[in-house]
């Protein structure tokens, strides 16, 4: 009997479209070819693989609307962040296709007696596991440099984008990279976890990455340990937002709720928690509240909307039980707190005071708009507060004097340190994270060197 995946636009309620998913036998099809595909690539010229990338982001930018259309009606977002994605995607495109000739290219290495140099060769099929929350960013993030590395890429992307996850293969197609160079599978959830372990035992899978949940994220690693293959994971993350007492705090909580409430706060990289020193707190909360008041929730379709609804229902249960939980431990409920009535999955943008170690909402990844604020009475405390998380992943700190800012960074641990900026991804930069958010890098010189062989050779 087939199964089938319903998608579903989480701002009607109604669904947009039903996918048959694949058998066994299209999933072993699916692995030979992308086998197939990966040998050839693998000895085509770098400067043909990289004129691919060109056109890949000519093509992105041709069929932007189509591409942030099915993001948007898919998983909800604001359209014009839509929109973003899929720039951002095209940017990234042409920053390796400029620049991947020079971060691939042979090493050499002084050594007495014999010419030695380091290479970086491509390892082959890399299976990959993805979220729905950047429908096309994640998976671009993670493929561009993949395939200009010389790999192929087995996709498995998140159910409730399955039409994004098709449109990506299509799009590849199109911009003329060999079929089944990058093969989406179609897998209903429950069948998830026991064929990525089979596909990560699989002999013709040399690597895997996983952009999503820690959950997730520890069960691919454990298959990945099993079966002796690298592993990029790419995890959840609770950013702290520190505000120290000397800083801006205009700009400090105009950047709070930009950093908050992108994608309808459905980001890793939102700032998560924001930790604000004593002295500022009340007009730093008082600020960031009038500012979360403001936010226009409506159609994501519509221009002016900056938060449209949560991807699914199940995910805004869990926000409004995390929310829930946290009043029961003493937060307080400044602004919202409660889903928007009527079809569709919307949330009220939401701040919470008095958090901290303790506090659902302080201890927890919360995926969707919701603030939550905890104080300090000095450097130290605000230290040990970002720290207080089980996850490393962004941090972003405020303060008129950026050295003393910089130097409370050094002190806290996280993949990233942005001072008097919001953190964001840049292909220029590495992105990863520490403890539980992850391990491995995506973008830049890190990026692509993931996946390939670091050869060495001696030539005597
Ligand atoms: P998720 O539930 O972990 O799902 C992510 C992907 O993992 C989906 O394709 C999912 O498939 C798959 N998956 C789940 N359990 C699995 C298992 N046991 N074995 C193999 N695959 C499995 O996360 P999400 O709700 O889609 O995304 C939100 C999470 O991703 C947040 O924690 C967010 O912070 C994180 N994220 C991290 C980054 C980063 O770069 N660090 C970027 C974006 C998002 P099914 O849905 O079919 O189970």
């Amino acid at each position: 009997m087939s199964t089938t995946i319903t998608t579903v636009n989480p701002a009607t309620g109604t669904e947009i479209a039903s996918y048959a998913a694949h058998d066994a036998d299209q999933v072993e099809a699916a692995v030979a070819a992308t086998h197939s595909a990966a040998t050839s690539w693998a000895a085509t010229p770098l400067d043909h693989r990289l004129s691919r990338l060109t056109t890949l982001a000519e093509t992105l930018r041709e069929r932007a609307d189509e591409y942030a259309a099915l993001i948007t009606q898919e998983m909800g977002k604001p359209l014009t962040e839509a929109v973003g994605e899929i720039e951002k995607s095209a940017v990234t495109a042409e920053y390796y296709a400029s620049e991947a000739e020079r971060i691939l290219a042979d090493e050499p290495v002084e050594v007495d007696g014999a010419r030695a140099w380091i290479g970086y060769e491509p390892l082959g099929v890399i299976y990959a596991v993805m979220p729905w929350n950047f429908p096309f960013w994640q998976v671009m993030r993670f493929a561009i440099p993949t395939l200009a590395a010389g790999n192929a890429v087995l996709l498995k992307h998140s159910p409730n984008v399955t039409g994004s996850a098709l449109a990506i293969e299509r799009l590849l197609v199109r911009a003329g990279f060999p079929a089944h160079l990058l093969t989406t599978l179609v897998v209903p959830e429950q069948d998830v976890p026991s064929t990525s372990e089979q596909l990560i035992a699989d002999p013709r899978i040399a690597a895997v990455t996983l952009t999503g949940s820690n959950r997730a994220g520890a069960a691919v690693g454990a298959a990945a340990g099993r079966a002796v293959k690298k592993a990029v994971l790419e995890l959840g993350g609770s950013d702290a937002f520190v505000v120290l007492a000397d800083a801006d705090l205009e700009a400090a909580s105009t950047a709070a709720v930009a950093a908050r409430f992108t994608n309808s706060g459905q980001s890793c990289v939102c700032a998560k928690r924001f930790l604000v020193a004593e002295p500022v707190a009340a007009e730093f909360t008082r600020l960031f509240v009038e500012k979360t008041r403001a936010l226009v929730v409506g159609d994501p379709t519509d221009p002016a909307t900056r938060i449209g609804p949560l991807a699914r229902e199940d995910l805004r249960n869990q926000l409004h039980t995390q929310v829930e939980k946290s009043i029961g431990q003493g937060a307080t409920l400044l602004v919202g707190g409660q889903p928007v009535e009527g079809p569709g999955t919307w949330y009220e943008p939401t701040v919470l005071s008095g958090t901290g170690p303790g506090v659902t909402a302080f201890d927890e990844e919360t995926f969707g708009p919701v603030a939550a604020i905890a104080t300090a009475a000095d450097d130290d405390g605000l230290i040990a507060l970002a720290d207080a998380s089980a996850y490393g992943l962004g941090l972003s700190i405020w303060s008129t004097d950026t050295d003393r800012a910089i130097s409370i960074a050094r002190r806290i641990t996280s993949g990233a340190a942005f001072v008097n900026a919001v953190v964001a991804s840049d292909p220029r930069l590495p992105f990863g994270g520490t403890k539980k958010s992850g391990h491995g890098r995506e973008l830049a010189t890190a990026g692509i060197r993931e996946f390939t062989t670091i050869r060495t050779y001696w030539v005597a």
